[in-house]
């Protein structure tokens, strides 16, 4: 406190980087250098140790600068220079950042050949636990794993107050790093077919597409049959039940790797979303758009597959490569993450995503989950508001004392996490009584607000 150039005694500047921080970001540098090196094709005579020194230097210089500056202030968020940061407020290195993003998804689905050295580079990791070469999708599970590692771990820290945020976390990292990364690898190891247990038709939109169903049924063995089997069941059976219970966040804040993605190497970028009511009419036109041409989509394979092509001869093929190129490809992965920097980080979440159009409607229809809001404590600071990913102006609905029942809401728990009033709770109860419009408390009197 003594350094403290603030006059503020609640949200002081933070100190500057001690040596241990200092310490940690040489080594991440260091890591993050020879595996740019390595994409030069430099040192692949040595392809283990490169790789080693490579993760293990950028993790570990992580680990301590995350440690270190977390662990030496108070849980939580601090609203610490969020929108006077260039990085974090749409600045040029917001943008420079989002360009780099957005290349590299570019690169990684139709230019993977400028990649080949970091592929190759990986070629023992994947021998290891997949037992063939690597290509440049497991180039970027690796990667994508690492940074919700990584990043879940920082947020782990950072909200270490919270119960929920900490419990949340762990299942991302669980299900990224066992269900989307191991378990496929694994399979492949023992010469399955590659299957993902934790996504479903229509968001791994192939999965119910006649070929790929074929593919999985008519290999030897009960396993592919299970995983049709599993797919089905977890979309139209489990899906209902788990949305009727705990809402969409027992997928968007809980399984999903975008999610989970969003939720933790995204974190700095959530207060980018936009509140305006302008933006929730295009989210809603959009994401059931999407929904509706995955729906068609899907329709016509099977419908030219049980007819053999004599229904919709050639018109369901271009329709299938249309949607992956449109969606799969440019929406979900080069605009829904390259465009974090800008948009905020659920962007394919809360704009394209077609398993969240059907967890939504369930959620808004049947679900036990709303979040339930004390007007009369409300202090109007805004904070639920500005770190809601998904959009929601959650300020509105606490002034009024109103539950949030709406489609969008991913459960994350943020709102309330933020609030220094605690007067946002996350509940599951009786669906009757759950839309309310209760009116704000003002001492012993009420107001009802028109918003
Ligand atoms: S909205 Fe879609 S992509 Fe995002 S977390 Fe939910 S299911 Fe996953
Ligand atoms: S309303 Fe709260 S729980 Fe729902 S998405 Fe926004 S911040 Fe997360």
């Amino acid at each position: 406190m003594e350094n403290n150039p603030s006059i503020s005694i609640s949200n002081p500047h933070p100190s500057g980087v001690d040596i241990i921080q200092k310490t940690g970001l040489i080594l991440f540098s260091v890591g993050l250098l020879l595996f740019l090196i390595a994409s030069t094709g430099t040192g692949m005579k040595y392809p283990v140790l490169l790789l080693s020194l490579s993760i293990g230097l950028s993790v570990g210089g992580a680990f301590i600068y995350f440690f270190r500056k977390y662990l030496t202030k108070s849980a939580g968020v601090k609203n610490d220079q969020i929108w006077q940061n260039s990085l974090t407020s749409r600045g040029v290195f917001a943008w420079l950042f989002g360009i780099f993003l957005t290349g590299f998804y570019i690169v990684i689905y139709w230019f993977p050949s400028v990649l080949e050295n970091l592929i190759r580079l990986m070629d023992p990791l994947s021998n290891l636990i997949r037992g063939n070469d690597s290509d440049q999708w497991f180039l970027y599970g690796t990667l994508y794993t690492l940074a919700i590692g990584v990043m879940g771990v920082k947020a782990l820290l950072k909200y270490r107050h919270s119960n929920y945020q900490i419990i949340r976390t762990s299942s991302i990292i669980f299900f990224q790093l066992g269900f989307a990364y191991l378990i496929p690898a694994v399979l492949q190891l023992f010469n399955q077919p590659e299957f993902y247990f934790s996504y479903f038709w229509p968001l791994k939109y192939d999965y119910l597409f006649p070929s790929t169903v074929n593919y999985l049924t008519e290999q030897p063995g009960a396993l592919g049959v299970f995983m049709v089997f599993w797919g089905a069941a977890m979309i139209f059976v489990a899906t209902p039940i788990l949305t009727y219970f705990y809402g969409k966040r027992w997928y968007c804040s809980w399984v999903c790797g975008c999610g989970g993605l969003a939720n933790t190497a995204g974190d700095p970028f959530r207060q980018l979303s936009d509140k305006s009511l302008k933006a929730w009419k295009i989210e809603r036109w959009m994401i059931y758009s999407v929904l509706v041409f995955i729906i068609i989509t899907t329709s016509f394979l099977w419908i030219n597959s049980y007819y053999n092509g004599s229904v919709f001869g050639n018109v369901s093929g271009p329709f299938a490569n249309t949607y992956g190129f449109l969606i799969g490809a440019i929406f979900s992965g080069v605009i829904g993450v390259g465009f974090y920097p800008l948009m905020g980080t659920r962007v394919w979440c809360r704009f394209g995503c077609p398993m969240a159009a059907i967890l939504g409607i369930q959620q808004r229809l049947f679900s036990r989950f709303r979040i339930t809001t004390n007007g009369g404590q409300c202090i109007s600071c805004g904070n639920c508001s500005t770190y809601c990913e998904m959009g929601i102006d959650v300020k509105a609905y606490a002034q009024k004392g109103q539950n949030i029942v709406r489609a969008s809401c991913v459960g994350c728990g943020m709102c309330a996490t933020v609030c220094p009033r605690g007067v946002l709770n996350l509940e599951n109860g009786p669906l009757k009584g759950r839309v309310n419009d209760n009116p704000i408390l003002i001492g012993n009197k009420e107001a009802k607000l028109n918003l």
